[in-house]
């Protein structure tokens, strides 16, 4: 890792010796903090308050045990987690992750994101972020069930619209979702819609919140090609993954008149030259959680699938990797590069190595960090609670344009940020600069707590 402020430096020591072993919450920290330097030039009173070692330690943070029976009548035990790592700004906010890799510094690298991710919303939330090692997949529905309920028996205790409000991550969608809501409701005896968002549409949920990750990726992509005297029309583009990120992704890339010609799972990943059929996709993967290679067994003849290989091998001007962290490495950024990609755009949450990230800025290729380019879930979530505070239920086309006002004013912001702060151009900066500095204000107005 290229060496920190001096200043910053002792911070991030702290951070190492305190948090051991948690690599991808060091990475994010280190990544946030490499952007802080003229930050903290500028305003002294962040660092004599203290503000930045403040905000890397997390409010609170739970960890319980879940244990539930799986349908042969065993016993099964997984780890349940919930950091709530910053409430200046609001309650914290930040999804549930039901995954196998799932352990405390995934957790708190996610949680750390989340802060200035929603800071850079504009929206009053704070930043928290949860999940279980549980694995979903094979697991039948009542599996899934018993597990959410279980989970919530203990999370509940936790959580409140004004203290703390989940939402989905990988492995939690609507279905997740809604056995965890049944469960707290039940326990509380409370209809209390604002204590988790991306509910369903029948019971407090908000239109546009399944599309808005992958609809305001490609918002704030549009905006970046804008800058650019460019647009999505006749655009070659790749996105990694195929869950919901990625499958709203590519179906606003195509209204928008480019075509995404490739798509991936964990299995491989399939190139369909006439652009991925978003109707076949949904079947296999949402309806069907199957895997991508009944996609090319279904399309025939012109579709390949390669399996275990890497998506990024397939060439393109704009590259949105929708998938998981670190999945876009060094590697895959030159190949990208030697291609021709002007573009590359994060949909999850820091898809793209540190490596990756400076070989792509320093080719001059256009990134956008995913606390920027991927907000528009979590600013959905804050119109979710909007609306569900006030009682009321807005139109698609309505909350399809608050949330591309929204995105569109994030990608200002971090443009703006940036050219102040000495980085023209640069999105890594502008977001992590413009969300700190929202939290680090708040943080101080609050006084030492
Ligand atoms: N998990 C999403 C994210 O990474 C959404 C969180 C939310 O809606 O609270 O931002």
């Amino acid at each position: 890792m290229p060496d920190l402020d001096s200043r910053l430096r002792p911070t991030f020591d702290e951070v190492l010796r305190r948090n051991p072993g948690e690599r991808e919450f060091h990475q994010a920290v280190h990544e946030v903090l490499s952007s802080l330097g003229p930050v903290v030039s500028k305003h002294p009173e962040y660092t004599d308050g203290a503000i930045i070692r403040r905000l890397c330690e997390p409010e609170r943070q739970i960890i319980f045990r879940v244990p539930w029976v799986d349908d042969s009548g065993q016993v099964q035990i997984n780890r349940g987690f919930r950091v709530e790592f910053n409430s200046a700004l609001g309650p914290y906010k930040g999804g549930l992750r039901f995954h196998p890799s799932v352990y405390l510094g995934i957790v708190k690298f996610l949680g750390f994101e989340q802060i200035f991710k929603n800071s850079l919303t504009g929206m009053p939330i704070g930043g928290g972020k949860g999940g279980s090692d549980f694995d979903p997949k094979g697991r039948s529905d009542a599996e899934v069930m018993r597990f959410c309920q279980s989970f919530m028996t203990e999370l509940y205790r936790h959580i409140g619209e004004y203290t703390d409000v989940p939402a989905g991550d990988i492995g939690v969608g609507g279905r997740e979702i809604g056995y965890l809501f049944g469960q707290y409701k039940r326990i509380t005896n409370r209809y209390e819609s604002g204590v988790l968002t991306g509910k369903g549409l029948t019971w407090g949920g908000s239109q546009v919140r399944p599309e808005a990750t992958g609809y305001g990726l490609v918002f704030f992509v549009d905006e970046m090609l804008r800058t650019r005297g460019e647009s999505f029309d006749g655009a070659r583009v790749v996105v990694s993954g195929s869950g919901n990120v990625a499958t709203h992704a590519i179906a606003k890339v195509h209204e928008l008149g480019g075509t995404v010609v490739a798509c991936s799972d964990s299995s491989g990943y399939v190139v369909d030259e006439r652009g991925i059929d978003l109707d076949l996709l949904t079947e296999i993967k949402q309806v069907r959680r199957g895997r991508l290679k009944e996609y090319a067994d279904a399309a025939g003849g012109s579709v390949a699938f390669v399996e275990g290989g890497s998506v990024w091998d397939v060439p393109c001007r704009i590259a949105l990797p929708c998938a998981t962290q670190n999945e876009l490495d060094a590697d895959a950024a030159a190949t990208l590069v030697g291609h021709g990609c002007t573009i590359v755009a994060e949909g999850a949450n820091m898809p793209c190595t540190p490596e990756a990230v400076r070989l792509l800025e320093s080719a001059g290729v256009g990134f956008a960090p995913g606390k920027a380019a991927n907000a528009g879930g979590v600013a959905t979530s804050a119109l979710e609670m909007q609306q569900n505070a006030s009682r009321d239920s807005w139109t698609f086309e309505h909350t399809e344009e608050r949330l591309s006002q929204i995105m569109r004013g994030i990608h200002d912001r971090c443009l703006e940020t940036a050219d102040t702060y000495g980085s023209p151009n640069n999105y890594s900066t502008g977001a992590n600069v413009a969300g700190f500095i929202q939290v680090a204000d708040a943080m101080l107005a609050l006084g030492v707590i």
